[in-house]
């Protein structure tokens, strides 16, 4: 049962780097959590966050190169 709710707390977001077209909102919205590179790219191929930080960042990605999993 504390496994299963540990779980629960975290998610991941990963980058699809093919779709990506460096809109630059995930660093804007990550409050940090996303650094970009001097392209405009997210440095990080994925992040780790609470479910409902990774869902709005998941939405907002303009290019749909964002992915919601949780951990397995
Ligand atoms: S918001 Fe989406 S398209 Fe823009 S840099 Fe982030 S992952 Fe790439």
């Amino acid at each position: 049962m504390r496994r299963a709710r540990r779980e629960a707390e975290v998610a991941e977001v990963i980058v699809d780097r093919v779709a990506c077209t460096a809109h630059g909102v995930c660093a804007v919205m990550s409050d940090g959590a996303v650094e970009l590179d001097e392209f405009g790219y997210p440095i990080q191929s994925r992040l780790t966050l609470p479910p409902e930080e990774a869902r709005v960042l998941v939405e907002a990605c303009p290019a749909r190169a964002l992915l919601f999993r949780r951990p397995t």
